[in-house]
């Protein structure tokens, strides 16, 4: 039955983040025919509507308000309520970032509604639209539907494709204005620690580093391997807590959890706590000198020997492959 499905965009320095348009995309197959409206929250953010069209959106809601500059739990909430209650949606979909994580229980709460967290597919089987979610860190899977009320999703980013972008597509665009107050937090001003390269969580391509890699230097060869492949640096635990990298590239059940097409483990051995945060990558590649190392039964391909002969001879393979040229 066709629905009207609010999807929430989300904004990150001026920009719009990939996982706006794959919850266009989830959107789509909820609303089984119906309307998918893009929300976009934040100040001066009016460039960032044609994309949303592009990706599949049927109208996009815009709410302008200086309080929606910079994320806050008090001001975001208070904003999709009310954009909530004006639209009465049949369906909500969020990315699962750290803001989708953040708002979007508070927001089933109020509405009294169901969540269904970290879905990595939607489907439509006959008449019923069934979401997918790992569960056991990864180890399983389970299957969800909604019975009765507001289908409200959050979608795991980076595994749901976005729909094809076509520069034709446009809508209609509803302006809405919030009433924001009693926050209890204000952000004053941002202070981003200095990171070089692609973002960890939307990269498609990781080369991650464990205790193997030694210390800090070790890293070196792997920031080179990334870079050729235009990808991000992960790691370990147990690279973070032998201090050999910031706990920011941490992957696994108490890091992060990364879904790239590529995933390269060097010098980690593949705990179940790691593969927590990376066992649904599309290929994953090991380098480990212990055959019997337990990321090897994860592994789609397999390198036995040291991560530190593999990983400049793969890089220096890659740049003539790829025909890249040395910056001068
Ligand atoms: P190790 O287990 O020490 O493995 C190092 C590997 O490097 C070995 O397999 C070795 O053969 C290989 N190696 C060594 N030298 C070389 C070389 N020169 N070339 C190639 N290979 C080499 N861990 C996470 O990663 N993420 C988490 O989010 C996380 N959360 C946790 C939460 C809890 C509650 C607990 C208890 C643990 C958690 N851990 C997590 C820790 C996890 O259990 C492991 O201790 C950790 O993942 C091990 O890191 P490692 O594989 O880098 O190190």
């Amino acid at each position: 039955m066709a629905k009207k499905i609010l999807v929430f965009s989300e904004v990150r320095e001026g920009e719009l983040r990939n996982v706006s348009f794959e919850a266009i995309a989830a959107g789509k197959v909820v609303a089984d025919g119906g309307e998918v409206v893009s929300v976009l929250m934040g100040e001066n953010i009016n460039h960032l509507v044609n994309p949303l069209f592009h990706y599949g959106s049927d109208r996009v809601v815009v709410v302008n308000h200086e309080q929606l500059k910079s994320y806050t739990t008090d001001a975001y909430q208070q904003a999709l309520l009310q954009v909530i209650d004006s639209e009465s949606p049949e369906g909500i979909i969020l990315g699962h970032t750290a803001i989708g994580k953040d708002v979007s229980p508070r927001i089933a709460t109020k509405l009294q509604a169901g969540l269904i967290s970290d879905a990595v597919a939607a489907e439509k089987n006959g008449e019923e639209i069934v979401f997918t979610r790992p569960i056991y860190s990864g180890k399983a899977f389970e299957k969800k539907k909604v019975k009765e009320g507001i289908v409200f999703a959050t979608i795991r980013p980076n595994n749901i494709a976005p729909l094809e972008k076509d520069e034709s597509n446009s809508g209609e665009i509803t302006n809405i204005s919030v009433d924001i107050k009693d926050l209890r937090t204000v952000i004053k001003d941002i202070v981003r620690k200095a990171t070089s390269g692609v973002d960890l969580s939307e990269a498609k391509v990781i080369v991650s580093g464990g205790r193997g890699v030694k210390n800090k230097e070790g890293f070196k060869p792997l920031h080179e391997l990334a870079d050729v492949l235009g990808g991000a640096v992960g790691a370990s635990r147990g690279a973070c807590d032998a201090e050999y990298c910031d706990y920011s590239l941490q992957i696994g059940q108490t890091g992060k959890v990364v879904t790239p097409d590529l995933y390269i483990a060097c010098g980690i051995s593949g705990a179940i706590q790691h593969l927590a945060g990376m066992s649904s990558s599309k290929v994953i590649v090991a380098i480990n000198k212990d055959p019997e190392a337990p990321i090897f039964d994860v592994a789609d391909y397999g390198i036995v020997g040291d991560l530190f002969e593999i990983v400049p001879l793969l890089t220096e393979e890659l740049k003539e492959v790829l025909n890249v040229k040395e910056s001068v």
